[in-house]
């Protein structure tokens, strides 16, 4: 599958964020080449055009280090959020730098960065992340390579993933694992669970979890996928929203209880619902 990339300008860096433990979010792209099948993030930005076509066409902010480098002069220090609605390590930043130049920045300004990604091209910037002044998160929702694959197309394989714990964990920089979303009979069975939080407790991190969004236009991306998995008669949809909240209880607390049993520090990535 090939990727559109365009270039456009931006007006701000640091947007306010209302996500727990952000003060701010900070996006070098629009769109997100890693093109995961569950991601709703078309959904919050109201872009039908851009849902049908994620994965397949971003847009990179070419001045946004210019920008940031004036407003962190002015801006009150807070934690910044890289990134909330694209990865920043996806594959275009290799070629263009412009999320290094961002965290170059806000490292050199003082304002604390929590980095958020599932690409091991984080690593590249192991020089600049330092312990105290960042946090890294990776998400990891299943440890099978073939549902991976599936799940988050242009993604790294979920052992990369993992890598990149385990050299921030082993430099000293606090870490934390992503585990969402968590898909009715796609990667919630026991098994599936316990694997991802071995990896938390092999890297001392934190586990935030997550059920799955079902924002406008998910379904459609997610459907095709589910027919690969498990093909099954076309009223799945509704079933699998009536599951959602059916066994969310059950699944939050096989989760908690494998947590508890490995010694990892976990909590629910938003509420609980
Ligand atoms: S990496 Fe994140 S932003 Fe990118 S497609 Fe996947 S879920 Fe969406």
């Amino acid at each position: 599958m090939s990727v559109k990339y365009s270039f456009v300008t931006c007006k701000t860096a640091l947007s306010t964020s209302k996500l727990p433990g952000l003060t701010y979010s900070l996006n070098p792209y629009i769109g997100c080449e890693h093109g995961c099948r569950y991601c709703y993030v078309p959904g919050v930005l109201n872009d039908r055009k851009l849902a049908l076509e994620w994965g397949q066409s971003v847009k990179a902010k070419k001045n946004i280090p210019e920008v940031l480098a004036q407003e962190v002069k002015k801006k009150p220090k807070g934690v910044v959020g890289v990134s909330t609605v694209c990865d920043p390590y996806q594959p275009i930043e290799a070629r263009l730098e412009l999320t290094r130049k961002c965290i170059d920045i806000l490292a050199r300004q003082d304002f604390p960065v929590s980095i958020q990604t599932k690409s091991e091209l984080v690593l590249r910037d192991i020089d600049l992340i330092v312990p105290g002044k960042f946090d890294v998160g990776v998400t990891i929702t299943t440890m099978n390579r073939k549902l991976a694959r599936w799940l988050e197309p242009n993604a790294a394989s979920p052992d990369k993933r993992a890598q990149v714990l385990e050299e921030f964990s082993a430099k000293g920089v606090e870490t934390w694992l992503f585990l969402g979303p968590i898909i009715p009979e796609i990667n919630d069975s026991e098994q599936s669970i316990r694997e991802v939080i071995e990896v938390a407790a092999r890297t001392k991190s934190l586990v935030l979890y997550d059920k799955l969004n079902l924002r406008q236009w998910v379904m459609e991306r997610l459907n095709d996928t589910m027919e690969k998995i498990d093909p099954r008669p076309p009223d799945q949809e509704a079933k699998l929203i009536r599951k959602l909240s059916e066994i969310w209880h059950e699944t939050q607390t096989r989760i908690e209880s494998t947590c508890k049993e490995k010694g990892v520090r976990c909590e629910p990535a938003f509420s609980k619902k």
